[in-house]
């Protein structure tokens, strides 16, 4: 840094004066700000800049400093305005603002129970009975200690300090100093800010709880999680010890399948057919339903009746929903009957008659910690089973076109209803029929997004770990 020569000086009255506004030489009757010599104006030539000089020769190293401090004082206390510094808090940040003050007092000493400080300007605001105070620390030289920050902060009071230093390397005037204290952002920090310190306090306890709130209900999620699929692998387990190693393999196959994951998840075609088919077949309003179920019904009557007996045992040991009834008899036909319709068009194995609150569980198993898969079907294909009812609708064509046009969102998911049931059904659809599910592949092909916004719907209604059966949609 080179040194500046001295421009400002204290006079006979002990006021700052600038080197342009006094007589030439001795005359001046100036003293340094710093060591207090005195001094000899120099400015009557051209050739160098305007200056004083001391009497004695001194260098005097750091009289420009005490200078600039001096006028930096005394310019805020002319304006009684200032510029903060940004509070760059580590929750909390504030930009900096304008602040206009009633009042500037310099160099005071204040007492705060029994610390003694004087910071070089002391600004206040006065809002009906009570002050408001700021303190200004002009740096020069050192910055505010350690110590002497730590007794700032225990008074209380808000506290910048202002780096001056740049202003040397300048040739600083009481214009350009002002401006500095009032315009400029920058070369000021906060040596204490209890207003908003508190502000960055309650944003960091509220921080604080709530990563604590998530890495709870993370430790929860993952604790069930372990909890279910520890019960999930026993009951593959026990597939397996049953001697069922095909069965055991089809879950791991679909367990491994689902990813375990937050954002994506897949709906088995099994899920999905079993609760469209099984709103279907029981809703007791619904006439269509129990047409499809009649006509299912005799397809499959001579197989049912000839293994009656076993599914009536096999029944007993699934512990199945109805089996308060100790008679056969007292268990509904129908109901004996669309269970096995189930088993083999949906299921295609051996998993029997339990395709109620028991299926349910056992497919919640499966599916365990991803969604309420099943259940979210139900939500999906509400609108159509709605329309079922309401209208007593036989015709699948009918229903097509009337998802089409009512319920596009569970086109995707109707096509593989339908794809699925004319797989496994065995019997063939009519040419009507055919055209309209060829409508209905038309449709989905074309608007893509039907599928995804039944996936988004799916996301948007399931929650975790909240299992309760819908059936009375
Ligand atoms: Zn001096």
């Amino acid at each position: 840094m080179t040194t500046q020569l001295l421009r400002y000086a204290i006079n006979s009255s002990n006021e700052l004066v600038s080197i342009e506004d006094v007589p030439n030489g001795i005359s001046c009757q100036c003293f340094c700000p710093k060591c207090k010599e005195p001094l000899v104006a120099k400015n009557a030539g051209i050739k160098k800049e305007h200056h004083f000089a001391h009497c004695s020769g001194s260098d005097c190293p750091g009289a420009t400093m005490t200078a600039l401090h001096l006028l930096a004082q005394k310019a805020f206390q002319q304006t009684k305005k200032i510029k903060t510094p940004h509070y760059n808090g580590a929750y909390y940040k504030e930009s900096s603002s304008t602040v206009i003050f009633d009042k500037v007092t310099l160099e005071q000493t204040v007492k705060k129970d029994d610390i003694y400080l004087r910071p070089d300007c002391v600004a206040q605001i006065n809002k009906g009975n009570s002050t408001h105070e700021l303190w200004v620390e002009m740096r020069v030289t050192h910055e505010v200690d350690e110590k002497k920050q730590s007794n700032i902060k225990k008074t209380g009071v808000a506290c910048i300090e202002i780096d001056l230093r740049p202003l040397l390397m300048t040739n600083f005037n009481e214009d350009t100093v002002a401006k500095y204290i009032t315009n400029d952002e920058q070369n000021r920090i906060w040596i204490s800010c209890p207003k908003l310190d508190k502000k960055d306090e309650e944003r960091r306890r509220e921080h604080q709880e709530k990563k604590r709130l998530k890495e709870e209900d993370e430790r929860r999620r993952a604790l069930i999680y372990e909890l279910e699929h520890k019960k999930l692998k026993e009951e593959i387990h026990q597939w397996l010890i049953s001697g069922d190693d095909e069965r055991a393999k089809q879950i791991q196959h679909e367990i491994e399948q689902c990813p375990y994951d937050d954002d994506y998840f897949v709906v088995s075609q099994l899920v999905e057919q079993e609760s469209i088919l099984h709103y279907i077949l029981h809703s007791p309003k619904n006439q269509a339903g129990r047409e499809i179920f009649y006509t299912l019904a005799r397809f499959y009557y001579k197989q049912f009746n000839q293994c009656r007996q076993e599914i009536w045992q096999q029944l007993k040991k699934w512990q199945w929903r109805q089996f308060d009834a100790t008679q056969e008899n007292d268990i509904l036909f129908e109901e004996l009957l669309s269970a096995y319709i189930i088993a083999k068009i949906v299921q295609q194995t051996d998993v029997l008659f339990c395709y109620d609150e028991f299926m349910y569980k056992k497919w919640i198993n499966l599916y365990i910690n991803k969604r309420k898969v099943r259940e979210n079907c139900f939500i999906c294909l509400a609108p159509l089973y709605q329309h079922i009812i309401a209208t007593n609708c036989k015709d699948i064509t009918e229903l097509t076109e009337w998802v089409i046009i009512n319920a596009p969102n569970i086109a995707s998911l109707f096509l593989k209803a339908i794809d699925y049931f004319d797989t496994h059904s065995k019997t063939q659809a009519s040419p009507k029929q055919k055209l309209a599910t060829e409508h209905l592949r038309q449709y989905v092909m074309n608007n893509p997004n039907s599928e995804d916004e039944i996936t988004a719907k799916i996301l948007r209604t399931c929650y975790p770990y909240t299992f309760a059966p819908q059936y009375n949609l």
